[in-house]
């Protein structure tokens, strides 16, 4: 396997340094369980299921023949104005492992997407209840919400924002929930439930009739696995109940048992307003989100709606597009009949513990996780992200793939993944970091 015949020039890669990919490509040609094929057949360890997208490991068939069938039975009807079954069964599906009473599902293609179709969905449910001077929205410090406006206007992580302007008005930020006492801490942390008192704070400051929702991840990803200090989620329930202000848990990663349960909410036992998904949806296989919203929300906006209009004006070309359906719904039967979510809670442990084995590397310098999620911060490099960068390159280039984040190695294997696995997971991490020294 080789890509010499390629130029390489003509594809703009996203998240990407391309001059440096370039001239050193990391090329993948394969991929079957927890392993993907690198050039001349080198095999690497896939410790992020790509981007946090493929618990079921790569190269399900089930997935691939449930795709092929649909494209040759019904490759693509709109669905505005027009249905197929596979989204209805699909919705019908997600409704049933949802949290009781989220159970309104609006499809879109990406994490991106349905961040920012929720954030749509909240302003026409404040508006349809006459109500419509709620428009702002409370974030955090440290979120992810994807890259379309309206995410990254909720970004918190500020090197994702520079360049873009400020993106839209009207949008706060709460302080995160990284606290000192946090490190080396896995599961939820004791302290810092008070955190979510900046809610009350905002509350406070611009009056609860502006705010129209809090939009928080459950557990915060991308930026390198904050764990949500126990009672926290709690407490932003219990303000935004007392205000009127939505919740929405922002669950593209968390998702489809990351933390051993199917959605965050459940794992962490709290109920939001609405749950944005993505990723995990189809296993990666194809492009799919989704928004799932409280029964009441979508009446509320249907119910203001003239009799003959449409209610929500809002929706992509691919919305629900049979093929992504298809394989959602062909990911959703793995995830059940294998038992994936519990064997993501049984696996949680010994993961977690493995990981934490490697405290005591001098460049590792905190670990955290939840689930089948860690972050391991690094020593800073010589700029920002510069050592995390590297880092993943030369972990690539010693059989492991994971995803980076500044200095963060961001840790996810697939739930299919065994214990013999993470120890060879650990022991690349190992070798290579201790190296480094
Ligand atoms: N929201 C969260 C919490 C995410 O972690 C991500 C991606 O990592 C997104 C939204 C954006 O998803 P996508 O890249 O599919 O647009």
């Amino acid at each position: 396997m080789s890509s010499s015949d390629l130029s390489l020039q003509h594809h703009w890669m996203p998240f990407t340094n391309n001059r440096d990919f370039k001239a050193d490509p990391k090329m993948v040609y394969g991929a079957e369980g927890i392993w993907l094929t690198g050039a001349d057949g080198r095999k690497i360890l896939d410790g992020s299921s790509g981007l946090f997208t493929t618990p079921a490991g790569h190269g399900r068939k089930r997935i691939a023949d449930a795709v092929h069938r649909q494209m040759i039975e019904l490759d693509y009807i709109s669905s505005f104005t027009r249905g197929h079954e596979p989204s209805f069964r699909l919705a019908d599906r997600l409704a049933a492992m949802l949290p009781p009473g989220i159970d309104r599902i609006f499809f879109v293609n990406s994490g991106s997407e349905s961040v920012d179709t929720a954030m749509k969905i909240c302003l026409a449910y404040h508006a349809a209840r006459g109500d419509g001077d709620r428009k702002m929205f409370v974030s955090r410090e440290r979120a992810y919400h994807g890259m379309n406006f309206g995410g990254l206007s909720l970004a918190g992580m500020v090197r994702n924002r520079l360049g873009f302007g400020t993106g839209l008005p009207g949008i706060v930020h709460m302080r995160h929930t990284g606290l000192p006492e946090h490190r080396f801490v896995l599961g939820e942390p004791a302290q810092g439930a008070e955190l979510a008192d900046d809610l009350q704070r905002m509350v406070d400051t611009y009056g609860a009739d502006s705010i129209a929702a809090c939009v928080v991840e459950p557990i915060a990803g991308s930026t390198g696995v904050l764990v949500p200090p126990r009672g926290y989620l709690q407490r932003l329930r219990a303000i935004c109940d007392r205000h009127g202000i939505l919740l929405v848990f922002d669950e593209v990663i968390c998702g489809f048992g990351r933390t051993g349960k199917a959605f965050g909410a459940q794992s962490f036992g709290v109920t939001p307003d609405i749950i944005t998904m993505a990723k995990a949806l189809t296993n990666g296989a194809l492009p799919m989100g989704a928004v799932a919203v409280r029964q009441n929300i979508q009446d509320t906006i249907m119910a203001a709606a003239p009799e003959n209009a449409i209610e929500f004006m809002h929706g992509y070309t691919a919305s629900a597009h049979p093929a992504a359906c298809a394989a959602a719904l062909a990911a959703l039967d793995i995830y059940e009949e294998e038992n994936l979510f519990e064997r993501a809670a049984q696996m949680s442990a010994y993961f977690l513990d493995t990981v934490a084995g490697l405290r005591d590397l001098p460049s590792v310098t905190d670990i955290r996780g939840y689930g089948m999620l860690a972050g391991i911060d690094l020593a800073a490099g010589t700029g920002p992200g510069a050592g995390g960068y590297m880092m993943q390159k030369r972990l690539f280039d010693a059989g492991l793939h994971v995803k980076i984040t500044g200095d963060t190695i961001i840790l996810a294997p697939p739930f299919t993944v065994n214990g013999g696995e993470i120890d060879q997971m650990r022991d690349i991490l190992h070798d290579v970091l201790a190296a480094e020294q």
